[in-house]
């Protein structure tokens, strides 16, 4: 198969800066029905930009190109063996080219091995089949997502719906608690790959391979296709929003199987995408390796176009933050308050922020933003460019955030889906705000990236070193501020009581 792991290569690399049409078309109508002028708006006009400069540069949509997962099918005696050595290959040189981040790390030591491969990345599923060609198909699922995954045992009791017992109904309450549960932090709006029934493990798995239907198809089944229905149009009503913000747009999908499943147990298994749902499939000639068509999508037909505007739209009542901030600026900031930073910012996560509970940092942090972000960096002539740069989800950073904002004086720190109680605590104390910049636009933020000035901390590897980077108009919106305010506790009040409602409504 003397094409494949070019032919692979391709794959993957499309994979991640194209978004596939079914996807594009569900993105479309988020941005038809959102209403114009609010903080959901604008982030959806971020998001579109950001899909076409990733087509339009072959760049990664999202710096996140999570855990990368193949399902692959094979006519009998095709070599499963060589296909696996042949997409081993292609992931590395996916990652050799900034087309994946290095995401692999050994759970035991901590160590990323640079090129995406490691004990069980990728993660590799084979099945054979009674077809002469082979399929690959590819999810790219990020972690941010990847965390707001879950799964139900019922009979249970949920937040604000009360018990979900085992049957339909149950169903429906645990699939509407699930979009409510990820608000921002899983990059809304995203689509729910659900499993009914079926084991734990399997029925994950399950659920996950259902984000390989369409978003237009209709599940064969009449009451599947009733109950995702029903879960599209009560979800869009909940009010989480792009990027949790509250808004009309909170699911592009929703596409539920039903598996058996032992006497026992009763599991509703959740799979959660966000917006950037990057997959598609290729059928190959077992010969050679070749393409003989593509899955998802059409490449003699035109991309369709996403943005339906150039860039962000100002207003002119943005705010510009010249690091370092003092104190008194920052406590004008208020919630809702958009900022636009120039000058020299620093990357940190979560390896960054352990550390720090420790060490001193390597630079002075006083009135620093510490962006949470985990970039796609590639050395170029000697040079660090940034290949894609969006926020990560700072909700994991709850634990030392305070300590961090007390300690070192950071007067911004800057992730997405918002953080905790301890933290808008210490913000109010130090004088600091939380600010959302918009998750998964890597393409975007990264046009914002002026020079590497320098980095520290390699040996966390690249996505969790600590990155010195100066940036030009760099938008982001003040969503938790030094006056004790906090936008994300007050949408997940506000949809908590929506949830209420829908407890009873069927
Ligand atoms: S869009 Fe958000 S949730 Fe999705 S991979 Fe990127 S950072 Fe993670």
């Amino acid at each position: 198969m003397t094409h494949l792991e070019d032919t692979l290569l391709e794959f993957i690399s499309q994979t991640s800066t194209n978004l596939p049409p079914d996807v594009r078309e569900a993105m479309g109508l988020a941005l038809d029905v959102e209403t114009p002028g609010t903080q959901a708006s604008q982030a959806l006009a971020i998001i579109a930009s950001n899909i076409d400069m990733a087509a339009d540069d072959s760049g990664p949509i999202c710096q996140d190109t999570g855990m990368p997962t193949f399902y692959i099918h094979t006519p009998v005696g095709v070599n499963q063996i060589a296909i696996a050595g042949a997409v081993r290959k292609a992931v590395a040189a996916a990652t050799r080219l900034g087309k994946l981040r290095p995401n692999s790390v050994d759970s035991l030591t901590g160590k990323n091995s640079g090129d995406n491969l490691g004990a069980e990345t990728p993660v590799l599923h084979f099945e054979q089949w009674e077809q002469d060609e082979i399929e690959v198909k590819l999810i790219l699922k990020g972690g941010g997502c990847e965390n707001k995954n879950i799964q139900y045992s019922l009979p249970c009791t949920l937040d604000h719906l009360g018990s979900a017992g085992r049957d339909l109904e149950g169903v429906r309450k645990c699939l509407l608690h699930a979009v409510w549960q990820a608000q921002g932090q899983g990059c809304a709006p995203g689509a729910l790959g659900v499993c009914i029934g079926s084991d734990r493990a399997q029925g994950y798995d399950l659920a996950k391979q259902q984000l390989f239907r369409t978003l237009d198809d209709v599940n064969p089944n009449p009451e599947l296709a009733r109950l995702e229905a029903l879960i599209m149009d009560e979800a869009n009503r909940l009010g989480v929003g792009a990027m949790g913000f509250g808004g009309k747009a909170s699911l592009i999908g929703c596409k539920i199987a039903a598996a058996n499943r032992l006497p026992a147990s009763f599991f509703v298994s959740v799979a959660y995408e966000c917006w950037a749902f990057r997959r598609l499939g290729v059928r190959l000639n077992p010969a050679d390796g070749s393409i003989v068509r593509w899955l998802y999508r059409d490449p003699s037909a035109p991309v369709k176009r996403m943005a339906r505007a150039e860039g962000f739209p100002l207003t002119g009542r943005e705010i510009v933050l010249t690091p370092k901030l003092d104190e008194a600026a920052v406590r004008s900031l208020k919630v809702g308050d958009v900022v636009l930073i120039r000058g020299e910012m620093f990357t940190g996560r979560d390896a960054v922020h352990a550390h720090l509970m420790h060490h001193d940092p390597p630079v002075d942090l006083r009135g620093a933003v510490l962006y949470h972000c985990g970039p796609v960096m590639l050395q170029e002539n000697g040079r660090w460019t940034v290949k894609a740069a969006g926020p990560t989800t700072s909700i994991r950073e709850e634990p030392y955030q305070a300590e961090v904002l007390r300690r070192f004086g950071v007067r911004a720190v800057m992730g997405k889906g918002g953080m905790g109680a301890r933290t808008l605590a210490a913000l109010q104390e130090c004088g600091a705000v939380y600010l959302n910049a918009i998750g998964g636009a890597a393409q975007f933020y990264a046009r914002t990236v002026e020079e590497v000035v320098g980095v520290n901390w390699m040996e966390f590897g690249i996505p969790e070193a600590m990155w010195h980077l100066r940036v030009r108009d760099f938008a982001a919106i003040v969503t938790m501020d030094a006056h004790g305010n906090s936008l994300h506790a007050g949408i997940e009040q506000e949809t908590g009581a929506v949830l209420e409602r829908f407890a009873t409504i069927k």
